[in-house]
Parts: structure tokens; sequence; C-alpha cells
């Protein structure tokens, strides 16, 4: 993955490393937590204290995750977390693409001094750091994150915590393996993984078996009420209010992977999920095959991602936000047409 100078020149900035930052995207998911924790816990093994700064909440079904105790949330400890990236010798920034993406907590990074390294996996790279590795076509970090510790670390960190938290990094990037995965190498790494002892069948339980019952409930609500499905578009999407999400006491990284439930719907092939958030709408898309939603984020919603994975914003009203949609969708129906 990197280039022999690349790795002589991250070992020098390691060895003169005491304390380590590691940023990554707000509203974190399991690559971004996963992946920077596995870090974390690397580079405590070689006696760096490496912490890891999210810019806002962590949702419950992460928060078992060894070496969870190295994470700060800036938007809750503001000095700590400013604290951690002023004193960090050495800054990682893991899974994505753009400063914005740090939401608030850029301005630190723009203000410290230390060299930076960013590591991500999205397409439209803004190369912000000294050192950019990007491998557009991998489904996770968390396998950057595996190759990097092979290629940089004299001595195998590898253990069955990190082992884990690179497990949990690969297996939500690819929805359970389900998309971005079709290569060997995924497989492989995996493999390497399973010789710690990882208890795969406990993780997926731990992380996709752990919602409270109001989540299934608004689930539920959303597929009988609320998803509309455009079967001359194959595209079906669902939406929410804020005061639909109070009625079912929501809690952060409820209506994570609502935006997947559509697929089950026979011909589907791009899926929204658009979600009232005080100050703007969060739109998520997702795609099967080779529509580009990316593109519908980049253009129309200030966002970005992946090719099968993607979100930005609306900043009006939800009607209007869903006419737009349905309006754009006129401009993308040969993309999403039969062939
Ligand atoms: P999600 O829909 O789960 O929030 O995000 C799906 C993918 O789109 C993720 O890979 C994420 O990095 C990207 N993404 C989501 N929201 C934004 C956004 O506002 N800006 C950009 N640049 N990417 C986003
Ligand atoms: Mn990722």
């Amino acid at each position: 993955m990197l280039e022999r100078e690349t790795v002589k020149t991250i070992r020098q900035w390691l060895e003169r490393s005491e304390k380590v930052a590691i940023l990554t995207h707000t509203n974190p998911d399991g690559d971004a937590i996963g992946s920077s924790l596995a870090l974390a816990l690397a580079l405590v093994t070689k006696g760096i204290d490496a912490q890891v700064v999210i810019p806002d909440g962590l949702p419950d079904f992460l928060r078992w995750l060894p070496g969870i105790e190295r994470s700060t949330t800036f938007a809750y400890k503001r000095e700590k977390a400013t604290g951690i990236i002023r004193e960090a010798d050495l800054i990682f920034c893991l899974d994505f693409n753009d400063p914005k993406r740090l939401n608030g907590v850029e301005e630190q990074l723009v203000q410290s001094e230390a060299k930076t390294i960013l590591i991500d996996h999205h397409e439209d790279l803004i190369c912000f750091a000294d050192i950019c590795i990007s491998e557009t076509w991998r489904g996770s970090v968390g396998e950057m994150i595996y190759l990097f510790l092979k290629e940089v670390f004299t001595e195998n960190p590898i253990n069955n915590e990190i082992a884990t938290c690179l497990y949990v990094a690969i297996m939500t990037d690819t929805g359970n393996f389900n998309y971005a995965s079709s290569y060997p190498e995924i497989f492989q790494i995996v493999g390497e993984l399973m010789k710690y002892d990882l208890e795969k069948d406990k993780i997926y339980s731990q992380v996709y078996d752990a919602f409270s019952e109001e989540r299934m409930r608004l689930l539920g609500y959303c597929l009988q009420e609320k998803m509309v499905v455009l079967p001359e578009y194959h595209t079906a999407y669902i939406s929410l209010t804020q005061e639909e999400l109070q009625r079912f006491n929501h809690r952060k990284g409820d209506t994570e992977g609502f935006v997947n439930v559509p697929f089950s719907v026979k011909g589907i092939k791009l899926t929204a999920l658009f979600v009232e958030k005080p100050d703007r709408i969060k739109v998520s898309f997702r795609s099967r095959g080779s529509f580009p939603v990316n593109r519908i984020a980049t253009d129309h919603y200030q966002g970005g991602g992946h090719i099968n994975a993607a979100g930005g914003d609306s900043f009006l009203s939800m009607e209007e936000t869903l006419r737009n949609f349905e309006n754009l969708l006129t401009e993308y129906a040969k993309l999403l047409s039969d062939e």
C-alpha cells in the first residue's frame, strides 16, 4: 500500500512522537471508530499516548469496542479534545476526504503544527495532510489500517482487541459483506484477523442486535407509513421529521441502516433517507449496481461519498426537499432505467 520512502518517513515521525491524536468524521460509523481505535491501540503498544477525537456523539452500538476509553467527543469535552490535538506530535485523520467533515474540529487541526497523515477510501479526496493515503476501491479504512500496521510497524502489534476493532470497521462498512467487498484481499485480511480468536458471531450481534424496542417500532412506522416507492425510477425513499423522531423517543444512531431496508423490494436500485435535523435535512443515498449516488450528493446536496453510498444536506423544508428529489430523478431517468 505504501512506497518505501513513505514508510521511512512515517517511521521517523512515529519515533519522534510521544502523543498522537487520531481524528475522524462527524456522525462516525463503525469504520471511523473501529479504524481509529485499532490504530490507537496499536500505537499504545509502541509506548505512544494515542487518543481519538470524535467531533460529535458516539452511537450506542459502538460503545463496547475495545479502546473506547481512548476516545473524546469534541462537542461534549471541548477543552480535553482541544488539548489532545494541541499537544499531539502527530495527527492521523481517518475515513474522510474533506476537512469540512470534521464539523468544527478543523480549526484545531489548522492551528496545530504537528505532521498529519490522512488515510481514506472516499473518492474526490482533498489532500489536506502532509501524507495522504487514498485507496478508493477498498470497502473500508479498516483494511487500510491493517495494511498500514503490517507495513509501518516493525513488530506486529495486532492482538485480539485490535483485530476486533478492525473487524467491526470492515464488517460495518461493507454492510456485513453485502457490498464494497467483492475482491479476494478483503477476505484474506479477514482470514488473518480470524487468527486472533475473533468472536465473529458475537461481534455481529453486539453491533446489529443492539437496538431499542422504540427503534424497531420507528422502523415499522417508516415501512408502513413513510416509504415511498417509485417503480418507474427503481427508487424508494423514506423521510422523517423531528416530530416523528420525537414520537419514537429517537436516540442518536436509531436511523442507522434504515436507508438500506427498501432494497428488499424487488427492482430497487436507488434508495434515499431524509432525516430532519434542527438546522438542515440530512440526506443519505444508497444504490445497487453502477448508479453513482456520490454524483447526486456532490451536485445537489453539498455532500459526497462513494459510488454506492453517499450523503449530504438540504437546507429547504422537508416538503420542498422531497419534491426536488423527485424532480431530480427525471434527470437520472436513463441511468435508473430497466437495462
Ligand atoms: P451516511 O449516509 O451513512 O451518512 O453516509 C454514507 C457515505 O456518504 C459515507 O461514506 C460518508 O462518508 C458519505 N457522506 C455522508 N454525508 C456526507 C456529507 O455531508 N459530505 C460528504 N462529503 N460525504 C458524506
Ligand atoms: Mn469508511
